[in-house]
């Protein structure tokens, strides 16, 4: 068959690839245990529920405007205004189809053929795909010296004339790192001075532990949203646990929204009336239940770096923010991919190898489930690799003994 090159070549989504072999081996009785997706096990916000059941309820579900509904779009302003410091207009705001749909409109509303874009490794999986498909060049900075934030002189390095958006995601996935607000400065200023987009991705903003704070882009530039080359992406999924509604939102310039808003009205048109109900009543409700997510998760964090003590050969750098944690490996072995699938054999554990994160030798490790998960799921890898782990292990009923180490 013949298929477009581009298509072609655009990677398959390795954590959805990872869902459906757990879900095999689950299907067939095995006692899987799943670090592998980054969703909160909450429940959907009692809020959330009720103004989309109202709204399923009125039988009025119908086509929305491209770039959202009026309430919802006032809902996002006034979260704009509280955690940002910043007043926007309708006019400066698309409600999309997850942070995912955001990410792609804005890239495929700001670059040409050729254009580039830099991603800080290690990145969120999707980045490179998103801008292959829109024809652009990835552009990946890498820190040299073994931890998880970029140098601003690695980035500044990494510009040239086609320069087009630095993407930023902090807290990060897949190292749960916090980026301190010096380099957040230095790349407003950057940015601002080479009229370059700095896309953040702050979907994670409000998952961070320690009373660690994500400062915001908009913290460190005193321009009017309009001049201003930030350009902000968050959505329900992360911070209220709400993964299946698929509503994600962008805050930038009117210029920027317009464009988006056509992209969008010549491809999806509006996100479901009945999944905008949902975010407007997770926005305009108890906050507390995004506390809720952040304890129960900043919780799991500490169960998390009590068990990686005693993984002896393992590095972890503490992750400050989100639900993952990305462990060093390379002691064991430097393949990640080859280590993911032999923690899935031996341990029946599911990870994310960190290559698909432009960092070999680690594994992806999320801690959004249950203590239990995190306990036991880290107590089988250590089993499977660590050589001073007891050699004897149950998975599920099974007494299992370790006989290759
Ligand atoms: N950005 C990052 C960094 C993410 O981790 C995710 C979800 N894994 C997204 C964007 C996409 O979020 P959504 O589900 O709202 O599309």
């Amino acid at each position: 068959m013949k298929l477009s090159k581009l298509a072609s070549e655009i990677a398959e989504s390795p954590t959805l690839a990872l869902n459906e072999e757990a879900r095999i081996l689950r299907e067939r009785g095995e006692a899987v245990i799943h670090l592998g997706i980054g969703e909160p096990k909450n429940k959907t916000p009692i809020s959330a529920i009720l103004s989309s059941a109202a709204k399923l309820t009125s039988g009025e579900v119908k086509y929305t405007p491209a770039d959202g509904t009026l309430s919802l779009k006032k809902a996002v302003i006034r979260y704009t205004e509280e955690n940002y410091d910043r007043l926007v207009a309708p006019e400066n705001v698309i409600i999309t189809n997850g942070a995912k749909q955001s990410l792609f409109n804005i890239l495929y509303s700001l670059i040409n053929p050729q254009d580039e874009v830099i991603i800080l490794a290690p990145y969120w999986v999707s980045y490179p795909e998103i801008i292959k498909m829109c024809y652009g060049k990835p552009v990946v900075v890498t820190p040299e010296d073994g931890t998880f934030t970029p140098r601003f002189e690695d980035i500044e390095r990494a510009v040239t004339g086609y320069t087009r958006a630095i993407i930023v995601n902090s807290p990060n996935n897949p190292s749960g790192v916090v980026y301190p607000p010096e380099l957040i400065s230095k790349l407003v200023d950057f940015c601002e001075k080479k009229g370059i987009y700095l896309v953040c991705d702050d979907i994670y903003h409000k998952l961070v532990f320690d009373r660690i704070v994500a400062h915001p882009a908009y913290e460190f530039t005193k321009k009017e949203i309009e001049d201003s080359h930030i350009i902000v992406v968050n959505g329900v999924a992360k911070v209220y646990g709400m993964t299946g509604f698929r509503v994600g939102w962008v805050v930038g310039p009117r210029e920027l929204v317009r464009v988006m808003t056509n992209v969008t009205a010549q491809t999806t048109s509006g996100v479901s009336p009945v999944s905008q109900a949902a975010a407007e009543g997770a926005l305009n409700g108890l906050q507390t239940v995004v506390e809720a997510i952040r304890l129960q998760i900043e919780n799991n964090r500490a169960v998390l770096l009590q068990e990686m003590k005693t993984f002896h050969g393992a590095r972890l750098i503490k992750p400050e923010g989100t639900f993952y944690a990305l462990p060093d490996l390379r002691a064991f072995n430097g393949n990640s991919v080859e280590l993911a699938k032999f923690i899935l054999k031996k341990a029946l554990v599911v990870t994310v190898p960190g290559k698909e994160f432009g960092i070999e030798g680690h594994i992806r490790l999320s801690i959004s489930g249950t203590v239990k998960d995190v306990t036991e799921g880290i107590a089988r890898i250590k089993w499977a690799l660590d050589p001073s782990s007891p050699n004897e292990i149950y998975i599920g009923e099974k007494k299992m003994i370790r006989d290759w180490l």
